[in-house]
């Protein structure tokens, strides 16, 4: 065979396992009524799985308690809201209308019951209005440390990941185990690791991983094992090494603020054919929410606490602590060697809005161009956006300015 002959080889085989990866993933992304899970436990009935809303929750517990966890969020621009809107006044935002929505509709043969991590008080009144309407399904608000010494918020985050076990081992009719809960915590180590390769590599040749890719291979996580999901992006790393794809002349873009209710995808895709190449976004967020991995000896119930106090990501959705969210927010950009940054929100959502203004501060001091927007799961038309974004990125290239 002739070197040229071998290098098409690659490269078709190369592009056929790129193909079958988008594809794998596209079927998770689109499956927001959860039909391959519910079609999974009805081929074993005694298998339970739980949802959990953005941001993060401690998806080891779930598996040491028996229980598939499963991140939710909402039915983007793919499901009507009919009966979900009659829960909520018009000024929220409109993820708990296509939860409410799909609860009713069609998550109820898939899920056996719905976590919501304490982010804002739309999710605990999500988690109100499933109490009343699931009694049979379990509903759990997970209040979340905003104390970030042990002796206080170490303590009272042991005791409810400690009842989070509990609930979720009397709904799936286990004893929690141990061992499972361990080797748990050693997959979704390693995940956290090949998701933290693929935010570098991203940073490195944002050509090489576009933003829509990237954003469909985190939500693939939403619905895989660990281990599964880790196989998946290594393969991809892999395989885009060999695709040949042009770096172009785009602004390095970082997203800030969509970490709840999510874009669609074809927002995402605007973004990125209006000249941006996204280096980082706060999307999917709760795969990379832990910045380091949980020691793997000792106690893997403290090695989570631990964790979570130490190297939990900045995010809007939990309090500043010692070092102001404005500042690593410039740290990160700066890091990702952005050019600029794009604020953007789900409308009506009080954590990132209201972040919105130190940020601004902290960018314009610090002389990083940036621009805002707002969006809902369910937007529709793009023109206006990728006008805007297309601007930007050029006011970019052109002055360095947003
Ligand atoms: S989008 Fe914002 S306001 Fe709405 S549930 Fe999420 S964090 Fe809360």
């Amino acid at each position: 065979m002739s070197n040229s002959t071998a290098t098409q080889g690659a490269s078709a085989a190369a592009q056929k396992a790129h193909a079958e990866i988008i594809e794998q993933c596209q079927r998770i992304y689109y499956d927001v009524r959860l039909e391959a899970l519910a079609q999974w436990k009805k081929e074993d009935p005694s298998r339970t799985a739980v949802g959990f809303l953005p941001v993060y929750a401690p998806r080891e517990i779930f598996v040491g308690a028996g229980v598939r966890p499963v991140a939710v969020f909402g039915g983007g621009d793919q499901v009507n809201v009919i009966c979900g809107d009659s829960f909520y006044q018009s000024y929220i935002c409109h993820l708990p209308r296509s939860v409410v929505e799909l609860g009713l509709t069609s998550w109820k043969s898939a899920l056996d019951g719905l976590v919501c991590p304490a982010i804002c008080d739309v999710i605990r009144n999500v988690s109100g209005v499933w109490q009343v309407l699931f009694k049979d399904k379990l509903t759990y608000f997970l209040d979340l440390p905003q104390n970030f010494d042990s002796a206080v918020g170490g303590k009272f985050y042991r005791r409810q990941l400690e009842e989070l076990a509990e609930r979720l081992c009397q709904m799936s009719r286990t004893k929690f185990d141990q061992d499972r809960f361990a080797e748990a915590l050693r997959s979704y180590n390693r995940n956290r690791r090949a998701v933290r390769a693929l935010c570098n590599l991203r940073v490195d040749k944002p050509h090489w991983v576009p933003a829509w890719e990237f954003y469909l291979l985190m939500r693939a996580g939403d619905q895989m094992d660990a281990d599964g999901h880790s196989e998946i992006l290594l393969k991809y790393m892999d395989v885009v090494s060999e695709l040949d794809r042009a770096e172009q002349d785009n602004a390095r873009i970082m997203i800030v603020g969509g970490f709840c209710e999510q874009p669609p995808l074809n927002l995402i895709r605007t973004i990125e054919r209006s000249g941006c190449y996204l280096v980082d976004d706060d999307f999917t967020l709760g795969a990379r929410f832990l910045e380091a991995d949980a020691a793997e000896d000792g106690d893997p119930l403290q090695a989570l606490v631990d964790v979570y106090l130490r190297h939990s990501t900045y995010s809007s959705v939990k309090y500043e602590g010692d070092v102001p969210k404005s500042k690593q927010l410039v740290e990160t950009a700066r890091d990702r060697r952005a050019d600029g940054v794009l604020l953007m929100s789900p409308s009506f959502c009080d954590p990132s809005l209201l972040d919105r203004p130190h940020f601004q501060r902290a960018l314009e001091d610090a002389g990083i161009p940036y621009s805002t927007l707002q969006y809902a799961e369910n937007l529709g038309q793009f023109g206006p956006i990728r006008e805007q974004t297309g601007t930007f990125a050029e006011a970019i290239k052109l002055w360095g300015e947003g």
